[in-house]
Parts: structure tokens; C-alpha cells; sequence
């Protein structure tokens, strides 16, 4: 059984704050920063846009260019698959500036995406974070043929397969329900495991599921 908690937002609990040291990137306090519930309405929004559009066009992309050369205050981070047909600016219909993404085969994080994710909160001023990932995802299909796998590949797998064993008994099709269980993961390792220190309380991971036919973005409860 897919494990979830009645709310698909959870807030993280307090940790201690990491001293980070990205100057180069740092200005200061972020000019305007968007909270998680209105990060969420954007992203909400132009994911519908994206559905439905044929075709993308019109999109300021010099005029964004140009706003955010000296500094950037993304309004949401985006913990995605690799996958090629899952881009979080196309799906969400986001300019640059606009998104802080993070991306792995399986939308897994390590201690690199977690430092990453630490940095876009504490320095960018995100406040919410998004894991998404996506139906017919490879990774995962990779992770309920095997446990293991050669190369690199291998640790992909066997980082998905314990979300595999979790719902191997589950009804249904094991591959949509092992999708939905390894973004919980992925989730709840994020909410335990990022140092945010006193903007915790700020801060909210959502869970998605991206539909590859559709194009729409299905928000996990
Ligand atoms: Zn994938």
C-alpha cells in the first residue's frame, strides 16, 4: 500500500542550521519571496497552460534572461526525474529564473541534491519543494525487474528497490505503485534529512506524478 499522509504538504520538522558558504551567489535576502501555497498556485497554473497549448510561444525569454543575470530568486525547487520528457520549465510553463531544478534518474536525492536544495532555501529564497516524478519512469521499472544492475546504475536501483518490496503485495500494477512510493520516499528522506534550520517552519514538500500521454501533473495526496 502506498504509504500518505492526509496532507500532501508536509512541514518540515526544525533541524539545525547549516552554515553555508555560497557567496559568489548570495545577495543578501531574496528580493520577494513566494510561499509555498502561492509557489504552488503558479506551478498548478502553468502546468495547465502547458496542457493546454499545442504549441509554446510567446515566452520573454530574453527579458528573463536579463532580469535574472545578477541574481536569482527561484520560487520553487523541482526534485525530478532525469527523464527527457519530463523538463519541469516545459511541464510547468516556467521561464528561466523561475524554477530550481534537481535531476536523477528515479528523482532521487543524494547528499549533493540535498546541499543543493539547502542552498536554493537558505540563499534563493524556494520555499517549496517539489518531487516529481513520472509514470513509466525507467529507473523504476529498472528497480521491480532487479535489485541489481551494472555500473552506476546499479546504485540507482538499489537506492528505488526498498519502495519496490514495500508495495510488491500491493493491488494493482506494481510499476504506477512503486512510482507513487518512491516519490514518497523521496519526500520524506528530503523533510528528514535537509538542514534548513529556523526556515523549516517556512518550507513544504508536495509530491507529483507527471503523466507522460497527458501531460498533466497530478498532485499526491
Ligand atoms: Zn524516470
Amino acid at each position: 500500500m502506498f504509504r500518505r499522509s492526509k496532507h500532501f504538504i508536509a512541514a518540515f520538522a526544525v533541524f539545525a542550521s547549516a552554515s553555508m558558504a555560497f557567496a559568489a551567489d548570495h545577495h543578501a535576502e531574496p528580493a520577494a519571496v513566494v510561499g509555498p501555497d502561492a509557489a504552488l498556485a503558479k506551478l498548478q497554473a502553468g502546468n495547465a497552460r502547458y496542457v493546454a497549448k499545442s504549441v509554446s510561444e510567446g515566452k520573454a525569454t530574453a527579458k528573463a534572461r536579463a532580469a535574472t543575470a545578477q541574481s536569482q530568486h527561484p520560487f520553487a525547487i523541482i526534485v525530478g526525474c532525469a527523464d527527457s520528457r519530463t523538463s519541469p520549465e516545459i511541464v510547468f510553463d516556467q521561464n528561466l529564473g523561475d524554477l530550481f531544478v534537481i535531476r536523477t534518474a528515479g528523482n532521487l536525492v543524494d547528499d549533493y541534491a540535498l546541499g543543493s536544495i539547502e542552498y536554493a532555501v537558505e540563499h534563493l529564497g524556494a520555499r517549496l519543494i517539489v518531487v516529481l516524478g513520472h509514470e513509466r519512469c525507467g529507473a523504476v521499472k529498472a528497480a521491480v525487474a532487479s535489485g541489481s544492475a551494472p555500473g552506476h546504475v546499479g546504485s540507482i536501483v538499489k537506492e528505488i528497490r526498498p519502495a519496490v518490496n514495500a508495495v510488491s503485495k500491493d493491488a494493482g500494477d506494481v510499476l504506477v505503485n512503486a512510482v507513487n512510493e518512491n516519490i514518497y520516499r523521496v519526500a520524506q528522506k528530503i523533510s528528514k534529512k535537509a538542514s534548513l534550520g529556523e526556515l523549516s517552519s517556512q518550507v513544504r514538500v508536495a509530491r507529483a506524478v507527471y503523466d507522460l500521454d497527458s501531460g498533466k501533473v497530478e498532485w499526491l495526496h
